[in-house]
């Protein structure tokens, strides 16, 4: 098995004890796997009754009850299992949490979750581009199917979006840009199952002057619009439009908040933009590694799903929704949010916007649903 990670993946442990915001406390549905309830099963000890007594099952499969997070989590925030039956007794999902993978044959990829607060401090505080490296490994092949033609066309092309994403020669907003232009002509390449389109597309994505041309038209689209006062089309009512939609998702937290454009005013956040970029210029590569997150994560979905035109645009909302939480803070008080809070931020926005599938439907549905989309999104990032 060929197994691809990136650089900051072989350097993940967790803080246990000292982690801030435990996921063993979020009451997620945790999955007990087939083993593992076994093993439970077969204990003849209060904590065997226990365990088995807190498991329920729903369609099939077995899930650890914890509306109020886990309650086999000791006081000093470890896992009083693992403490009494060793790691390789707890469920799969809570052994390799916040790991994540994609099996394709003998191909594997894996990473981390940016909803883990130490796996947010190692992707922000990176300040080189992140890497991505391959091993071999001794796991058997995987089963599932999938066509492998696709499997070489969406990993050339992401490669390239990946390249474009941390093309520190243009400012993040222009990089996104890039990926908003191209996003349409990828989606029905994929949709058409056109591998030599695809191949055709990264090979353009390569070229610098490539870029540079969609960055001028994107200036000229925007010069227009602004000339124009085209309707629905200032940055303004854009940035509403996008604050519409991250409003209206379901959140745990305060973090909703941040997106109810009743509790501030987005024209004097938007007054503040310029100053913004020009101090945060420096940090670029925080959000620049959050992208490449995104996309590293879910472009490799679409050799099974074929919505890469979703997955990209999905990776250009949620950065600039990011970005929208650090600007406004900026905007509020008067200077940037210090790493300690960017961090914080980019764990809650993970954890109440990625890590929650109604609200990723929601992006997924805005994408599909609305025609003015990719609009949005290009005058979003000028
Ligand atoms: S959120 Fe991350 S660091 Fe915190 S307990 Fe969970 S895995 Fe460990």
């Amino acid at each position: 098995m060929t197994l691809r990670y990136p650089d900051i993946f072989p350097g993940f442990v967790c803080t246990g004890s000292a982690c801030e915001d435990n996921c063993c406390k979020m009451g997620w549905d945790i999955e007990i796997d087939e083993n593992t309830l076994d093993y439970y099963r077969s204990l003849d000890t209060d904590l065997g009754r226990r365990l088995c007594g807190n498991i329920y099952e729903e369609e099939g499969c077995f899930y650890m009850s914890q509306p109020d997070g886990c309650p086999f989590l000791s006081g000093e925030g470890l896992c009083s299992v693992q403490q009494a039956c060793g790691a390789e007794h707890i469920s799969e999902i809570c052994r390799e949490h916040p790991r994540f993978y994609e099996w394709f044959g003998d191909y594997k990829e894996a990473g981390l979750g940016l909803c883990c607060e130490e796996v947010s401090r190692l992707v922000l505080t990176h300040e080189r581009p992140l890497l991505f490296t391959e091993k071999q490994t001794d796991e058997p092949d995987d089963d599932l199917e999938f066509d492998s033609g696709i499997l070489a066309a969406v990993k050339d092309l992401r490669d390239r979006l990946i390249d474009v994403a941390q093309d520190r020669g243009f400012t993040l907003l222009q990089r996104l840009v890039i990926l908003a232009y191209c996003a349409e002509d990828i989606g029905e390449a994929m949709y058409g199952e056109d591998t030599e389109r695809l191949r055709q597309l990264s090979g353009m994505l390569a070229i610098d002057g490539f870029r540079m041309e969609i960055v001028i038209q994107a200036q000229q689209d925007a010069a227009e619009a602004a000339k124009s006062h085209e309707k629905g089309r200032t940055k303004e009512q854009l940035t509403k439009h996008m604050l519409h939609m991250f409003s209206s998702m379901g959140y745990m937290g305060k973090l909703g908040k941040s997106f109810d454009r009743e509790r501030f005013s987005v024209e004097k956040i938007l007054g503040a933009e310029k100053k913004f970029s020009g101090e945060y210029a420096p940090y670029q590569y925080e959000l620049e590694n959050v992208l490449v997150y995104f996309l590293y994560r879910y472009l490799i979905k679409s050799v099974r799903d074929y919505s890469a035109e979703e997955h990209l645009l999905s990776a250009v909302y949620l950065t600039l929704g990011l970005r929208w939480l650090f600007l406004k803070e900026y905007a509020e008080s008067g200077s940037l949010p210090d790493i300690g809070r960017r961090i914080f931020l980019a764990k809650e926005f993970s954890k109440e916007v990625e890590y929650d599938s109604d609200n990723m439907d929601i992006i997924y549905d805005t994408i599909q649903q609305d025609t003015a989309v990719r609009d949005t999104l290009r005058g979003l990032c000028m």
